[in-house]
């Protein structure tokens, strides 16, 4: 019964450091957001300790009576949340991941397919069967470099690189380069010689909205499953101040800690009202637990919970105006000093800034941002450029006129590098850091943020 601090000092130095680190700096990292006290005292309670297998009324250990009507709630919270109706949308809330979420429904996806498949063509030839579940069926995702997610099939020339390219045959859809938004045309045609029996649309660095109507249109020309992956944007879907995916998708897959505000986790939602789909229910759940999964946490889902009482407040929606009305002065900002923004603005939390016109890299500009406790991350899809997000600095209750601020302090950073990248005299990043960490004015621009 010690407290942390008394048992583990070590630990609990660790957590004040960070602690501090997250509070003194301006935490930018789009994936990243900054949960309530409420929500963290949830995830970090007793409920740790307890196994529980299995679905609420149907688990594998004893002693779950409380953990059923955490689970039950967590489950009514999270239709809320989205707005959707019980008799037509389920949800599991157990995943213990995005990616876990992901996965799980790859998984069923085939299944479905499998059975959609079966009732088209009455083929009951166990080795028909079995060339339909094999693994290697046909899925398309935005590719990495266009701004997807890893787990949405994306692979390089040289190696498969997730289980999504691993076990299945990917072909990733793009963004027009003109415009860098996705190219619904493209995508149709490629889906043509393609066939996907798997579209996933959703996104880890797009900064405009979905249509999800044309990629419904798309998948239905090929019997296709669509599910969206919302883990960037749910918490704004949620608010209904972006386009909703559940009216034209069959599954939606989310993390529950980026704009949501939630512990670290993924939600499942998937429709109850598809032609042959009547046991969808069953195979999601039994797709988490146990093909998946072991027992769920239920501190996590305890966290869930309290988030999406959150989400599901008179208040959520303004926090969510607030965060893109952030994002967007963020980029119009940066685009007054003379900064490249990749579409101009955006209609989400994320900016994506190019930095290639600036003669600097998003890794040299991330290391002074470190420097200076700003913290934001170089864009893995556009090796030349960083990615931004306001959900973390709307949590805090910064509004436009502080990310105008922002806005300045990371027009700084990018002429400070600049200037240290010529002291430096070289355009390798250890030479770059060696001179950062020795000069004045990173320590006095630290000391501004
Ligand atoms: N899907 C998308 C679009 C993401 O951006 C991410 C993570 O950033 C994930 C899934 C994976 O989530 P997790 O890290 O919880 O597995």
């Amino acid at each position: 019964y010690k407290p942390l601090a008394e048992l583990d000092p070590d630990v609990q130095n660790i957590i004040d450091k960070e602690t501090w680190r997250q509070w003194s700096g301006l935490e930018l990292i789009a994936s990243e957001n900054l949960t309530s006290r409420a929500t963290m005292e949830a995830n970090g309670s007793i409920l740790t300790n307890k196994y529980s297998e299995g679905l609420p009324s149907a688990r594998y250990y004893g002693g779950n009576e409380w953990i059923d009507e955490l689970e039950e709630l967590c489950r009514k919270r999270a239709l809320e949340a989205f707005h959707l109706d019980p008799t037509k949308w389920g949800v599991n809330v157990q995943p213990y991941s995005g990616s876990t979420a992901k996965y799980v429904m790859f998984h069923i996806g085939l299944q479905r397919i499998l059975r959609a498949h079966l009732t088209a063509s009455l083929s009951d030839s166990f080795a028909a069967l079995t060339a339909l579940i094999q693994p290697q069926d046909r899925l398309m995702g935005l590719g990495l470099p266009d701004g997807g997610h890893l787990t949405h099939g994306y692979y390089t020339a040289k190696k498969k690189i997730t289980a999504s390219s691993i076990y299945f045959q990917s072909f990733p859809y793009g963004l027009d380069p003109a415009s860098h938004l996705i190219d619904y045309t493209k995508l149709a045609e490629q889906a043509r010689l393609f066939k996907p029996r798997l579209i996933i649309c959703g996104a880890s660095a797009y900064p405009r909205d979905w249509d999800y109507a044309s990629l419904r249109a798309t998948a239905n020309e090929h019997g296709a499953f669509l599910m969206a992956d919302i883990a960037h944007t749910s918490g704004l879907v949620a608010a209904q101040v972006l386009a909703d995916p559940f009216e034209h998708c069959d599954v939606v897959t989310t993390t529950t800690h980026k704009t949501l505000r939630g512990p670290r986790a993924g939600l499942i939602f998937f429709r109850k009202d598809l032609k042959n789909a009547e046991d969808l229910e069953k195979r999601v759940n039994e797709s988490v637990f146990p093909a998946c999964q072991g027992g769920p946490h239920n501190n996590t889902i305890a966290g869930i919970a309290t988030a999406l009482k959150q989400a599901c407040s008179p208040t959520w929606q303004a926090y969510a105006k607030q965060v893109i009305s952030n994002a967007q002065t963020l980029a119009t900002e940066l685009v007054n000093y003379g900064h490249k923004i990749q579409t101009n603005g955006t209609d989400n939390h994320l900016v994506l800034w190019d930095l290639r016109p600036s003669g600097v890299t998003g890794s040299k500009v991330e290391k002074i941002c470190d420097l200076v406790g700003i913290t934001i991350n170089k864009s893995a899809q556009a090796p030349g450029g960083i990615r931004l997000g306001t959900s973390a600095l709307t949590s805090r209750n910064m509004t436009e006129e502080d990310h105008k601020t922002v806005a300045g302090l990371l027009h700084r950073t990018v002429q400070l590098s600049l200037k240290l990248q010529k002291e430096a005299g070289s355009k390798l990043l250890k030479d770059f850091v060696r001179v950062a960490e020795k000069s004045v004015e990173v320590h006095a621009l630290r000391v501004e943020v």
